[in-house]
């Protein structure tokens, strides 16, 4: 493992090596927003930018998803045959994915691959067929605060390769064995440009203000939490739009349904969100999360109580920011941490 350089002007080079034999994503402005996009031209890359509308999520968890096919017609010979749906065909590179993005897959595995009974094949052969080369963040945004849950602007966790913008020069710091592999042949980064990635760094961390504790979230009982008085008042100004968990890099609940056309037939599944009242809706119709502030308190319980519990202690958030930025009604992560904790 070790720091490698790359004079930006050679960067097109590397990225049409890789196009030459998979896709490539990258964010590209498009009109006033930052958005993943399959690249065909490597000058449009993005480097300069906070960070995309949308996470990276919808690639390997699409909004809507066929799982499988079906001949509804039950006098055809391959009547309610299930018929897979195609693999990725193709390998492909993430590039220049923030880090706080990457350790949302990196928590989404432990939920998606947690064990070979319940492994979903959908999520993981995107997965292995993807490398994710990050960018660090050395200018966050006001609302970003990845260092209060356990990572950095500089965070490695979910990448196979670091890399920090240098201006005419990018270093790159192999991660997994799959970096090391990409990064054979690089010359080696000087002791002054490792020094300047350090001092990045510690910049780029200074420059997140929150203060957040979880200790007493994660410390107490699952009822004392839940219990809490101020649910009673966070909830009121909720809209339950769902705009939060659609954005979230981690949220990934999904509702599954078959839909049919003649004698086509299709199982799809499509994101959900908690802020919906048919969420939980039974067959019966009773709702256990009947009212809106059930669904509100969900949406945090599972992230900073719940997750944490049956995900070895890591939190259902990677402090990105861009709930707090898409609210319309301004309801702050960092708010409901504090009030959570106290
Ligand atoms: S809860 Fe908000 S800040 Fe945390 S990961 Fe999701 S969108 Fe980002
Ligand atoms: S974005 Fe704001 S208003 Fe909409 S569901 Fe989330 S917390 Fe409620």
């Amino acid at each position: 493992m070790g720091y490698k350089c790359l004079a930006k002007d050679k960067f097109s080079e590397l990225v049409e090596k890789f196009t030459k034999e998979q896709d490539v994503f990258a964010p590209i402005a498009q009109g006033l927003e930052v958005k993943w996009s399959l690249i065909d031209d490597p000058s449009k890359i993005l480097f300069d930018f906070k960070n995309t509308s949308m996470s990276p999520k919808g690639l390997f968890f699409p909004q809507t998803e066929c799982l499988f096919e079906f001949n509804n017609n039950k006098d055809a010979e391959d009547a309610f045959i299930l018929k897979e749906t195609s693999p990725l065909v193709k390998k492909r590179t993430l590039l220049n994915i923030r880090p706080c993005d990457a350790r949302a897959f990196s928590i989404l595995d432990k939920v998606f691959m947690k064990d070979e009974d319940s492994l979903d094949v959908y999520w993981k052969d995107k997965r292995d067929k993807t490398i994710l080369i990050g960018l660090a963040c050395t200018n966050p945004c006001s609302t970003c605060f990845c260092t209060q849950v356990n990572s950095s602007p500089f965070g490695e966790d979910g990448l196979d390769v670091l890399m920090i913008d240098l201006g005419d020069k990018v270093v790159l710091k192999d991660v997994t064995d799959k970096g090391e592999e990409i990064l054979k042949g690089l010359e080696d980064a000087s002791d002054e440009d490792i020094k300047k990635v350090e001092e990045l760094k510690k910049e780029a961390e200074s420059k997140i203000n929150a203060n957040l504790s979880m200790d007493n979230i994660l410390s107490r009982e699952v009822l004392e939490v839940y219990e809490d008085p101020f649910w009673d008042r966070l909830y009121e100004t909720c809209l339950n739009c769902g705009a939060c968990t659609f954005y979230c890099p981690t949220c990934h609940c999904f509702d599954i349904q078959d839909e049919t056309k003649g004698d086509y037939g299709r199982r799809v599944r499509n994101w959900d969100t908690c802020m919906s009242w048919l969420f939980t809706q039974h067959a019966s119709g009773h709702n256990p999360r009947g009212t809106k502030k059930h669904r509100v308190r969900q949406r945090f319980m599972h992230k900073f109580k719940y997750m944490p519990i049956k995900l070895d202690g890591d939190i259902g958030c990677v402090g990105c920011g861009r709930c707090i930025q898409v609210c319309p009604v301004n309801i702050d992560v960092r708010d409901v941490i504090k009030n959570m904790n106290k």
